[in-house]
């Protein structure tokens, strides 16, 4: 059985792009339409903050949550400015499964890591530290999922790969920047045959940005 090609992709298209791939404006406040820096790290204060706080019992508290509601207001309201301006229909999914299943999945993956670092007799510092770097790859995945299920759900079947451009993005997911992908049929994004959207590799900084059909 020959192994699978990734499939021969578009290029985005060159000059003026159509109105279906233009960037979204990037939220005030943020670099642009990415998994933002700056929600990770106020989740990783606020859990922090709890996990040294003894009041809090050394598990994600209340600063834990509501650090995450503002982060999942943030995002929602990204999601809104970016992909509802690509599209329309989006505006009425108000998406709470989407919303829930993003705050319960973050807050899983973070109880279960602290509670095994702790298992583990690490120190606090190191607890912190471990958790800090969950928070990061788990927002970045479940962000990625959040923008797929806003864009699915509004009837979108394929997007652009965007990535972050920097020297730290993987070479594969260079080749990808830019070209078009179908949410249902994802392109080879981790060796040797691991196949993904933005997002679904293991600490991938890309995104989507979901095109109107
Ligand atoms: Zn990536």
């Amino acid at each position: 059985m020959t192994p699978r090609q990734p499939r021969a992709v578009r290029p985005a298209p060159a000059g003026r792009a159509p109105r279906v791939h233009r960037r979204p404006p990037a939220p005030r406040g943020s670099r642009g339409p990415r998994p933002p820096d700056a929600i990770i790290k106020r989740l990783q204060v606020a859990l922090e903050a709890d996990l040294d706080d003894p009041t809090t019992d050394g598990r994600p508290g209340h600063r834990w949550r509501a650090a995450l509601l503002t982060a999942t207001g943030a995002l929602l309201l990204w999601a809104r400015r970016g992909v509802v301006q690509v599209l329309p229909a989006a505006r009425n999914v108000a998406d709470p499964d989407a919303r829930r299943a993003w705050e319960s999945g973050v807050t899983a993956a973070v109880n279960k890591s602290v509670r095994r670092a702790r298992a583990r007799g690490v120190s606090q510092a190191v607890l912190a530290a471990l958790a800090a770097g969950v928070v990061a790859a788990h927002v970045l995945r479940e962000h990625a999922r959040l923008v797929q299920a806003i864009a699915r759900a509004a009837g979108s079947d394929s997007y652009i790969w965007i990535t972050r451009k920097d020297t730290k993005v993987r070479h594969l997911h260079v080749l990808l920047e830019g070209t078009t992908q179908r949410w249902d049929d994802p392109p080879l994004a981790g060796e040797p045959d691991f196949f993904g959207h933005p997002g679904d590799a293991a600490e991938c900084r890309c995104n989507a940005w979901p095109i109107a059909t």
